[in-house]
């Protein structure tokens, strides 16, 4: 259903499924169909034109019906068509497959076959099998399905070949399953969207070979009719009879345009990242719809967040990721903001610099002031100046972020020289100098290494470099330290500390770790549900937790020597927010939960320094 909705939600999907569909129709009808017998020749009835009595579509030259012969034509060369798609996904599947799975040699051996025959070109190869074959409709479905093979084989055994590797596979293989069974119950599932998709995206083309060949005379044979003979017979009276020539060559457009509409659009709506947007080229800069007043400028911190709502819009749904959330830091200050995923922290984070995808993302309220500045107000040429030289990101994923094909060094060179004219020799002498930094031994060696010649810790110490590489004033950092064990965690956040000591720098650091928070942080913001739900100083936190979601969150966090207790998760899950309950977001999960707290909206009070959005708090604040 969901995918049919998808489909038909691209209006020329749409278009070419209706077009198909009535083809599909009139050709399944043409039993009942009152139509003449297309082979019955009747000289005397020659060329009629279109609309003449009892030839809708006119006579061709030998005076056989065009509508009978049109509809006949038309199911055979479908029928051929799809036949051939069929067979040619089949084998080159298969043979991609195997390749894919096995590699090495069997791999070599397969694909340097696959090779050869894409050496030639394709129409010659099919003209080729055909002369070798003989004239005939079938040898002609032969002949363009085994020029199709390659194509499939090779799309199918390059996603295999990043299949095969992967750990699903691995895990298979070790409890036991054979080859066999590996190829039919783990990869052909996970390839099965791309064969359709690829046969959707070639019937039509296969259906033109079809017809091309046909057109030569080397297709179907006198009398039959497909849609390439039909063509081919009316090229004697292109001139004199035209729409004997024109009515197939109609036939043939509509059928491949509306396959290759309805193809696409199926490859859309079974692809999740095209369908979530994910695969949409977004913006340099997030989109900023906002609806109601910018509110004034308070005066806060080096940043500041105010009423800050960002939205993405997915279909007919509204996810509300971060809704009303002001936050601020000031120089030299560590800001923490915490929650468990989905809460809304990271979208909080990238929304500052116009990070957050558009589309789907959708800033739609609020502002982001640098320095009193309103950046969701500020063109795009200030933004991006600013972008790593003022503010600068650590983000979460280092292997996503870092580009696979450039060394670690150039990387970090760029990232300098995108801001500051510096000569390479200097960029590179910086850049030992910030991989030196945060603790990456052989530095000078280390600079030439590509991101995957390094383990996740050091590509993440990478991150950190490079954010730290045009000295910013504010560094936002989306969990830096998850990947990398305990003593290099330790070591990273002394820096920043010490960064911001020395130099004066803001953090907003975003974690789950209460022992990062403890260690690094100042002040605490606690997220939910897209929403601040808890903020103070981290002493007053960590100590006297006032929401009950942030009590909860401590009391699952373990306490080394703390003696023998039970870890108290938190019962439920995060909600959705394009579907958030009304009043408290977390009174589902919440024992201290009554009536009121599931009516209305519960707002964060108490002080600028400390509040919570609760009306039965664990503790009442000042
Ligand atoms: S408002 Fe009610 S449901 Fe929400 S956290 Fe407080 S006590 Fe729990």
């Amino acid at each position: 259903m969901m995918f049919l909705r998808l489909l038909f939600r691209n209006r020329l999907a749409a278009m070419g499924a209706i077009v198909l569909a009535i083809i599909l129709i009139l050709v399944l009808a043409i039993p009942i169909l009152p139509l003449q017998d297309p082979d019955v020749i009747k000289t005397s009835d020659r060329f009629l034109k279109p609309f003449s009595d009892g030839h809708l579509l006119g006579t061709d030259h030998l005076g056989r019906d065009l509508l009978a012969r049109l509809l006949h034509g038309t199911r055979l060369s479908l029928a051929v068509g799809i036949f051939a798609a069929l067979i040619a996904a089949t084998i080159g599947s298969a043979v991609g497959i195997v390749a894919g799975y096995f590699g090495g040699r069997i791999d070599n051996v397969i694909m340097r076959g696959i090779d050869m025959l894409m050496a030639f070109p394709y129409i010659l190869l099919a003209l080729a099998i055909v002369a070798a074959l003989g004239p005939g409709l079938m040898n002609a479905l032969i002949a363009v399905a085994a020029v199709n093979i390659p194509f499939f084989a090779r799309n199918i055994r390059g996603i295999t070949v990043g299949l095969a590797g992967r750990e699903f596979i691995d895990a298979a293989r070790l409890s036991g399953m054979g080859h066999g069974r590996i190829i039919l119950t783990e990869l052909l599932p996970n390839v099965l969207s791309t064969i359709v998709i690829a046969m959707s995206t070639t019937v039509g083309w296969m259906i033109l070979e079809t017809a091309g060949l046909s057109f030569l005379g080397l297709g179907s044979q006198p009398p039959q009719a497909d849609l390439g003979s039909m063509l081919g017979e009316a090229r004697s009276a292109l001139i004199t009879n035209p729409h004997t020539s024109i009515i197939p060559g109609i036939m043939i457009f509509l059928i491949v345009m509306s396959i290759n509409l309805l193809g696409d659009g199926v490859r859309d709506a079974l692809d999740p990242r095209l369908r979530s947007g994910a695969l949409s080229r977004p913006r340099a800069k997030t989109i900023v719809d906002r609806k109601g007043e910018v509110p004034a400028d308070d005066g806060k911190g080096l940043l500041n967040l105010q009423s800050l709502d960002t939205q993405f819009h997915v279909s007919n749904r509204v996810y509300r990721a971060v809704n009303d959330v002001s936050l601020f830091v000031n120089r030299g200050e560590c800001l923490g903001i915490i929650g468990e995923s989905g809460s809304g922290k990271s979208v909080t984070a990238l929304s500052v610099m116009g990070l957050v995808a558009s589309p789907p993302g959708v800033v739609t309220g609020g502002a982001v002031r640098y320095e009193g500045e309103d950046l969701l107000a500020a063109p795009y040429e200030s933004l991006r100046e600013k972008r790593g030289n003022k503010v600068a990101y650590i983000f979460q994923d280092p292997l996503s972020t870092l580009h696979p094909l450039y060394r670690v060094g150039d990387q970090l060179m760029e990232a300098i020289q995108v801001h500051h004219k510096v000569t390479d020799a200097e960029a590179k002498q910086r850049a030992i100098e910030l991989l030196m930094s945060v603790r990456i031994p052989n530095a000078e060696s280390r600079i030439r290494n590509y991101p995957h010649e390094m383990s996740g810790g050091m590509r993440q110490r990478v991150g950190i470099a490079m954010a730290l590489a045009n000295d910013p004033d504010v560094i936002i950092a989306d969990e830096p330290t998850t990947a990398l064990d305990v003593t290099v965690q330790a070591q990273i956040l002394a820096l920043l500390d010490d960064l911001r000591r020395e130099r004066g720098l803001a953090i907003v650091f975003i974690t789950h770790d209460f022992g990062v928070v403890a260690q690094l942080c100042d002040r605490v913001a606690v997220m939910y549900g897209g929403r601040i739900v808890e903020e103070g100083t981290t002493t007053d936190i960590l100590d006297h937790p006032a929401h009950p979601y942030t009590k909860r969150l401590m009391d699952c966090v373990p306490e080394l020597g703390g003696g023998k207790r039970a870890l108290a998760a938190i019962p439920g899950l995060p909600p959705m927010v394009s579907d958030l309950p009304p009043g408290c977001a977390f009174a589902p999960r919440c024992d201290k939960a009554t009536e009121a707290c599931r009516k209305g909206e519960i707002a964060l009070s108490g002080s600028e320094t400390r509040a919570v959005r609760c009306i039965h708090p664990e503790e009442e604040i000042a």
